[in-house]
């Protein structure tokens, strides 16, 4: 069952337009939006159906077509962030007039709730998988080229396989291929790769067959997901960011974004929990980071250490947070992010309640 807006909200639904020349295709989407940006247009064509999804706070709206003619793989998006309009320029592959854009299909020009949309993946390419440490991997996914998707910050995405027959899901949140180190530019990587940090268990269902692909295999990406706004950073005077294990995955974009994007940050602190010192992801990345730039901060806190460890021990508890976790002045805004196993998020949670954190002041990566 599919809900489309009634008609009080008629004004917020957008609306489209094409146009052609005799060798482009130009669809214009007027989203009615005032902030558009590269991270609410999700484009995807295969043979001839093109599909192109428009992000408008909880909603989403759909270009669905099965296009009249061929056309060819590169396509552009050129988007007028202050009037919110989106132009798709397709390239024709013969040069013959186009009586109609398309068929539409199922779901084309629908304005609905993001969340009864159901996902959309794609099939990407593995090229690439270098180890981290002993268990944990960096994939490198590369998306085609008529697909057009970024993937915010604080967002995750799904991976789907089949396994042994049946269709298997699991959520994983892109990383940088590296920290930022170098603060001349805000760092932007080449938008075709997804890079995924991902622990490899002995016994895990999906993470043994992600291991098992090889370089030049293809897998399913979903479109993104997740409920985490980068204006909770942009307010922000102290940032801290609480991670476990693969935990660490959020913090990498929330890291560059906010060292390289928001300039009212004072401080800057991560708690890195691992088992052992061999599980710290990035170790030395996350050093080198803090040696650059002042703001920044790294602790690193083991629970199982096993050589001789000179640093923090434990568990995430009441005394740890309290110990490092503090306003830099007394009235501060603070913003405290919070992801690993969901034991370890909700205590922790519960523990910066318990010290006179607000909601607001805490967001909890989840699913
Ligand atoms: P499973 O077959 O589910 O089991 C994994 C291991 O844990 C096995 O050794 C199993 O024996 C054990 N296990 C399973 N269930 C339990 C349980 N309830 N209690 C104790 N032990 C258990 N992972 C990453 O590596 N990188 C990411 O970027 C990442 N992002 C995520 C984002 C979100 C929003 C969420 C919710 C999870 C994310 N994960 C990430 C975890 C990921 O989705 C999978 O859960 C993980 O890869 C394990 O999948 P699996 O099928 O291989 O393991
Ligand atoms: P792990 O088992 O190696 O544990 C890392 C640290 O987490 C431990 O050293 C300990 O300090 C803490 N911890 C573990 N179990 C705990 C418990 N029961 N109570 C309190 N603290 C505990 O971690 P891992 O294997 O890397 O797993 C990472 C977890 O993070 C997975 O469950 C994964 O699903 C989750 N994750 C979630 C998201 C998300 O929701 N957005 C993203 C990435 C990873």
């Amino acid at each position: 069952e599919k809900k489309v807006l009634g008609a009080s909200s008629k004004d917020l639904t957008p609306s489209y337009d094409w146009f052609q020349t005799d060798s482009l295709i130009t669809i214009v989407i007027y989203t009615k939006q005032k902030d558009m940006n590269a991270e609410l247009v999700i484009l995807d064509c295969e043979d001839k159906r093109l599909r192109g999804e428009i992000i408008v706070d909880d909603y989403s709206y759909l270009l669905e077509v099965d296009l009249d003619h061929a056309i060819q793989k590169d396509m552009a998006v050129n988007i007028a962030e202050k009037v919110g309009k989106v132009e798709i320029i397709l390239k024709k592959k013969d040069n013959v007039h186009w009586k109609i854009l398309g068929q539409p299909l199922e779901n084309h020009n629908t304005f609905m709730k993001r969340t009864d949309r159901g996902l959309f993946y794609r099939k990407c390419k593995l090229v690439s998988k270098t180890e981290v440490t002993h268990d944990t991997k960096l994939f490198c996914l590369l998306l085609p080229e008529s697909t057009h998707l970024h993937i915010p910050t604080g967002q995750h995405v799904y991976l789907k396989q089949i396994i042994a027959g049946t269709e298997v899901v699991k959520p994983y949140t892109p990383v940088l291929p590296f920290l930022p180190l170098d603060f001349q530019e805000p760092y932007c990587h080449d938008s075709a790769y997804i890079y995924l940090m991902i622990k490899i268990y002995s016994c895990g269902l999906f993470t043994q067959a992600l291991d098992h692909l090889q370089i030049g295999d293809y897998i399913s990406v979903s479109s993104p997901e997740g409920s985490f706004k980068k204006s909770q950073v942009q307010t922000s005077e102290d940032l801290f960011l609480l991670a476990a294990g693969t935990g660490f995955t959020p913090m990498v974009k929330l890291l560059n974004f906010a060292l390289t994007e928001v300039s009212c940050l004072r401080t800057v602190k991560l708690i890195f929990f691992n088992r052992t010192e061999d599980d710290i992801l990035w170790r030395n990345q996350l050093e080198q980071l803090a040696l650059k730039d002042e703001r920044f901060e790294v602790q690193f806190i083991l629970s199982q250490p096993i050589r001789d460890w000179m640093g923090k021990q434990g568990m995430i508890s009441s005394s740890l947070l309290s110990e490092f976790v503090k306003r830099s002045r007394k009235d501060s805004k603070v913003l405290i992010c919070i992801c690993g196993p969901t034991p370890f998020t909700e205590q922790g949670i519960q523990y910066l309640k318990d010290l006179g954190y607000s909601q607001e002041e805490v967001h909890p990566f989840t699913a």
